[in-house]
């Protein structure tokens, strides 16, 4: 029973339902307040082990090359935990490409060390602290499925994905996330079936939740689709419910397609967001996609949230998001490297696009004008700011030689105010629309 309950949690963690995942507070002491003011003064994790000589320090754009950049954000949102794995993780140096737009993380984690983070999942993006004790952990990426995990997966998935509530079911007998996942992903299905001709098309889907929409592509356009899973657990209920071939386990550096053959359509989701190395991937995508075929991405969060929300940057800027962008910038990135934009547009903060292989005769793209430029490192600047501004007091460490000035500028900016006991807080943004 106990871990029935312990599996249902797990799935519901990793469906997205909320509620049931709530950080829990480290049990572990806090790392000692440093007396100075660089990131090398964070304690590791004694035992952690995460390697630490895979860390790439980037000289160009990872993802259209160019040499210039400059330097927006300093931190990624291990800077605001805690208890960190070591002194170098927080440590991103996110850049804005003069070229393409996109802001990248010009240090950044590979190989084993971006693996380890990966298995680490929960922990890395803040949902559980680290060191915490992983039975109840959500994702099984470190875990194989058992017989007995199986056996509950298959048992609950059994009576299907349209579970109607006159039926009465318990909610630990099914999976309410697999409707929840398929009425989710009929968006972007919506989007496909107007756009394109899909006539029994071969599709591979990256990074699939639950095999949703390729289960509707199947369904509407018999499509012949091949999908990819980050973990185990999916993999085994996209194929328990649908049939389809389906892999596990991608490799975020060294990308590979687990298939033969080329596609009509390849659909990715949240992976430019996370890529080591973006150039490579989109090659990759690229090179399996049949003359006239189509990329769709979809689930990449662009700046808008912490330029525009309100939202610390940091916060937002997971270990996982090595590049974030705004709608030109994303354009650009597709452009410089081989793909033709048929259909863009940004919803809830978050990026899809329909592209298609490009002519090798089509390969010019324009950069980012200085204007543009300009505007967007004004915007980080004061972004940055405010995320300063808003680390919790025990954790100021890192800023301490530049708080004044960032003080100053927020304030002048009119971001921050001086409150009458000579503290500094960061205004609330007033969110319109949507
Ligand atoms: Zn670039």
């Amino acid at each position: 029973m106990a871990m029935l309950s312990r599996l249902t949690r797990r799935l519901s963690g990793l469906l997205g339902n909320a509620g049931n995942a709530a950080p829990t507070p480290t049990a572990l002491p806090p790392r000692k307040s440093a007396d100075t003011e660089s990131a090398q003064t964070y304690d590791a994790i004694e035992g952690s082990a995460c390697p630490r000589d895979v860390v790439l320090s980037l000289d160009q754009c990872p993802v259209c090359g160019a040499a210039e950049f400059t330097k927006v954000c300093r931190y990624n949102r291990f800077v605001l935990f805690d208890r960190v794995p070591d002194a170098d993780v927080s440590l991103y140096n996110y850049s804005l490409c003069h070229s393409c737009g996109v802001v990248f993380a010009a240090r950044r984690p590979a190989g084993a060390r971006y693996a380890w983070l990966l298995e680490h999942f929960e922990e890395t993006i803040g949902r559980v602290a680290l060191g915490q004790e992983r039975s109840g952990k959500i994702t099984i990426s470190s875990h194989d499925l058992t017989d007995e995990g199986r056996k509950d997966l298959r048992r609950m998935a059994a009576h299907g994905v349209f579970v109607s509530g006159h039926l009465g079911l318990a909610r630990r007998d099914y999976l309410p996330s697999l409707m929840n996942d398929r009425l989710a992903a009929s968006v972007h299905a919506e989007i496909l079936g107007s756009l394109l001709p899909l006539k029994t098309p071969r599709v591979l889907e990256i990074r699939s939740r639950l095999g949703s929409l390729s289960a509707i592509l199947a369904r509407l356009y018999d499509a012949r689709c091949h999908v990819m899973t980050l973990f185990q657990n999916q993999q085994f209920l996209v194929q328990e419910l649908y049939g389809m071939p389906v892999s596990s386990r991608i490799d975020f550096d060294a990308f590979q397609v687990p298939f033969e053959g080329t596609f009509d359509l390849i659909v990715s989701n949240h992976m430019l967001t996370h890529a080591v190395r973006p150039r490579e991937f989109l090659a990759a995508v690229r090179e399996r996609l049949a003359p006239g075929g189509h990329l769709y991405l979809y689930g990449e969060p662009v700046e808008t949230e912490f330029l525009e929300r309100g939202k610390s940057m940091f916060n937002t800027l997971n270990a996982f998001h090595l590049q974030t962008f705004d709608q030109a910038s994303a354009i650009r990135a597709l452009e410089a490297n081989g793909f033709r934009v048929v259909f863009c547009t940004v919803r809830d903060d978050l990026f899809m696009a329909l592209a298609q292989v490009a002519d090798p005769a089509d390969g010019e793209w324009t950069r980012m004008s200085d204007t543009e430029r300009s505007r967007r490192r004004k915007e980080y600047r004061q972004a940055s700011d405010t995320a300063i501004l808003r680390v919790p007091e025990s954790l100021r460490a890192p800023f301490a030689h530049e708080w004044d000035e960032v003080a100053r500028r927020a304030v002048a900016a009119g971001t921050a105010v001086l409150t009458k006991d000579g503290r500094v807080t960061v205004k609330r943004v007033e969110v319109s629309g949507g």
